[in-house]
């Protein structure tokens, strides 16, 4: 019992640095209802482990505010968008009939995939990125004032994908923080800075590469962005490769990494090891906010990176 308590509060704590790393200036946590006896915890034992400008809130009165609206067909749809090879299924705008926009998402014809045997790290065959048919210009426009998923009611500014669209090399994160938020640009906290500084390690400027997130507005109290919220909005970020066509990306912490490559693997077993996307090189790494937070892993993320400048270096 002691050591269960230990844990969650552990967790907590966790979370909690976290979520400061990333910039949430006021907590309002999201916690699921807590029904277990067994994993009640005091509150003045919670309060004891929170920082002093951390507005703990109450385990009873903690409930899930963010749920995403779906009917059966989002449902099918957003099952179903998880490939490149099906970009184009996109849910409708007006599949959230809260804010209905009269234009719909433009639907795009994909170019055929061609296929090629090529042996991965898991033994599958895998298949070449599709030439785009779009402009960077177009998916921006085709996201105009995003309503598609719940995210778009707290955010100030969408944040696209910003940098060089003829990068060799793209870094994908998790989604804004509130610096982001508020200027509409990835990477520019604290974090940003520190990934300026590993892009600048292997002799690039930020300016060179392609920075973006797999979801484009910030999540509330900047928590994960849901697997449905995630699946709808890197339909975009999708696009954008298929456009942009770099040599490798570089996945930045366990939602990026496990969103772009479709797994369940946590980032500490892929980090350090190329990976697929459709023939493009796919480099997991740890997040600068987690390096913010354990900077002892900036070894590792250094090795990796060496990686990507010898990859990068050799075309
Ligand atoms: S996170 Fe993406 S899908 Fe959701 S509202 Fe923002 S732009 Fe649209």
């Amino acid at each position: 019992m002691q050591n269960e308590i230990s844990t969650l509060l552990a967790d907590i704590k966790e979370q909690v640095l976290y979520f400061q790393e990333l910039g949430a200036e006021n907590f309002s946590v999201d916690l699921p209802e807590v029904q277990s006896s067994k994993f009640k915890v005091q509150q003045e034992k919670l309060e004891r482990f929170a920082p002093p400008d951390f507005n703990l809130p109450t385990i009873e009165s903690a409930k899930p505010k963010i749920s995403i609206v779906e009917n059966s067909s989002t449902r099918q749809s957003l099952l179903e968008s998880t490939k490149l090879s099906r970009l184009p299924t996109l849910p409708k705008r007006n599949s959230y009939p809260t804010n209905p926009i009269k234009e719909p998402a433009r639907e795009l014809e994909m170019p055929k995939i061609i296929t090629e045997e090529m042996p991965t790290l898991f033994g599958e065959i895998t298949q070449t990125l599709p030439e785009s048919t779009e402009t960077i210009e177009e998916i921006r426009l085709d996201i105009g004032d995003c309503i598609r998923c719940p995210l778009h009611q707290g955010r100030t500014k969408i944040v696209h994908s910003t940098g060089n669209l003829k990068a060799d090399l793209m870094f994908v994160g998790e989604a804004p923080g509130a610096n982001e938020d508020a200027e509409g640009v990835p990477f520019v906290g604290r974090a940003g800075q520190l990934l300026n500084k590993i892009i600048e390690s292997i002799g690039l400027k930020r300016e060179d590469v392609l920075v973006g997130n797999v979801n484009r507005c910030r999540p509330p109290n900047n928590r994960t962005p849901t697997q449905a919220e995630a699946n709808v909005c890197k339909q975009f970020l999708l696009r954008e490769i298929a456009v942009v066509r770099p040599k490798v990306i570089v996945v930045l912490g366990n939602t990026a990494t496990q969103n772009l490559l479709e797994t369940k693997v946590g980032i500490t077993k892929l980090r350090g090891e190329f990976q697929d996307y459709f023939g493009v090189k796919v480099m997991p790494t740890f997040h600068p906010a987690y390096l913010l937070r354990d900077p002892s892993k900036k070894r590792e993320t250094w090795e990796d990176m060496k990686k990507v400048r010898d990859f990068i270096n050799a075309i």
